[in-house]
């Protein structure tokens, strides 16, 4: 088993936690930050045998018990994040901490009432998805339930709440596009940033369009990156790869990629209509596991979704599956 490694970083009183998650993410990191009242960790990893294992051995290591956490802070509901949650307050009787509208969305994908992944299904089918596909998504789907359970209690927090850690204050900051409700932590003396996946580097955070979820997550991406890129920010703690010292320009970079994106769908659909699944393919091949094409496909539609808002790409009514096409400006 790959142990976890750790890193302190004492200028900034936080520890970089990396738990094991499978290819390509490869870690997804968790932070701990002391402070007198005990600890507290931000993100929790999800709940896979190794990343249980990850934190039985890192706890150990640095002399602490899952007692010592007062406090688990997640920035947003993806099970790689909010998965082990639970397993953690279990262990520590802490309390956990997320937005409103996190709480709200963790509801919907992994409530009690299920049936999410047949609802994804048929958004996927109506957008192209071949039948032959339908099976194998759903598996998928599936398989995430397992990586949040049990669930936590949560306590809300948002963005104006007053916030501490480590003994000092952090400004909560809320954005979109990538999990509604999403919390960043920003700390301004020390002008460090606690980002989970609303800013990474080397990735372009996924943006999913999915049914029930938020209506237009590009234009909400968007409008959270231009909100990162006021703050001043000398180190940047992403959810994803290492700290990284470059965040307004990361902010910039990944605007201007998204820009880039919307164009060459618009390109492509130029070219002829498509659906939103042929589209998928154009843009990102057909070489995709399942898993690489829930989030590909998800990630076109948002990205059809934004074209359709700025008048540029309109539906073809008259066929079972949603085909796009361009608006010529002629
Ligand atoms: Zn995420
Ligand atoms: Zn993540």
């Amino acid at each position: 088993m790959k142990l976890p490694e750790w890193t302190r970083f004492e200028e900034e009183g936080i520890i970089q936690v990396k738990i094991t998650m499978a290819f390509p993410l490869r870690w997804v990191n968790s932070y701990i930050v002391p402070g007198d009242d005990g600890i507290t960790v931000v993100d929790a990893g999800p709940h896979s045998p190794v990343a249980v294992e990850n934190w039985e051995h890192v706890l150990k290591e640095l002399n602490w018990s899952a007692k010592d956490i007062t406090r688990i802070m997640i920035t947003h509901h993806h099970p790689d994040h909010y998965g082990l949650a639970g397993w953690l307050q279990e262990r520590s009787g802490a309390p956990v901490l997320m937005s409103t509208r996190s709480l709200q969305e963790a509801r919907f994908m992994w409530g009690e009432e299920g049936g999410t992944e047949e609802r994804f299904v048929r958004f996927f089918q109506a957008h192209g998805l071949p039948r032959e596909l339908s099976e194998p998504m759903r598996e998928h789907l599936l398989g995430a339930y397992r990586d949040v359970l049990p669930q936590p209690a949560v306590t809300c927090v948002n963005e104006g709440d007053s916030f501490e850690m480590g003994g000092r204050a952090w400004e909560l900051i809320m954005t979109g596009g990538h999990a509604p409700g999403h919390l960043s932590l920003y700390q301004c003396d020390r002008e460090i940033i606690l980002c989970g996946d609303a800013v990474l580097p080397q990735i372009s955070p996924n943006v999913s369009l999915l049914p029930g979820s938020d209506a237009h997550p590009l234009a909400a991406y968007m409008d959270g990156l231009q909100k990162l890129g006021q703050y001043e920010v000398r180190q940047a703690f992403p959810g994803h790869r290492h700290p990284f010292g470059h965040f307004r320009d990361r902010t910039v970079h990944l605007l201007e990629h998204h820009e880039e994106r919307l164009n060459r769908f618009a390109q492509l659909l130029d070219e002829k209509p498509r659906s939103a699944y042929e589209l998928c393919l154009a843009m990102f091949g057909d070489k995709l596991t399942v898993h690489q094409l829930r989030f590909a496909l998800s990630e076109t539609l948002a990205h059809l979704d934004e074209l359709m808002a700025r008048g540029q790409v309109e539906e073809q009514a008259g066929t079972l599956t949603t085909a796009y096409a361009a608006i010529s400006n002629r």
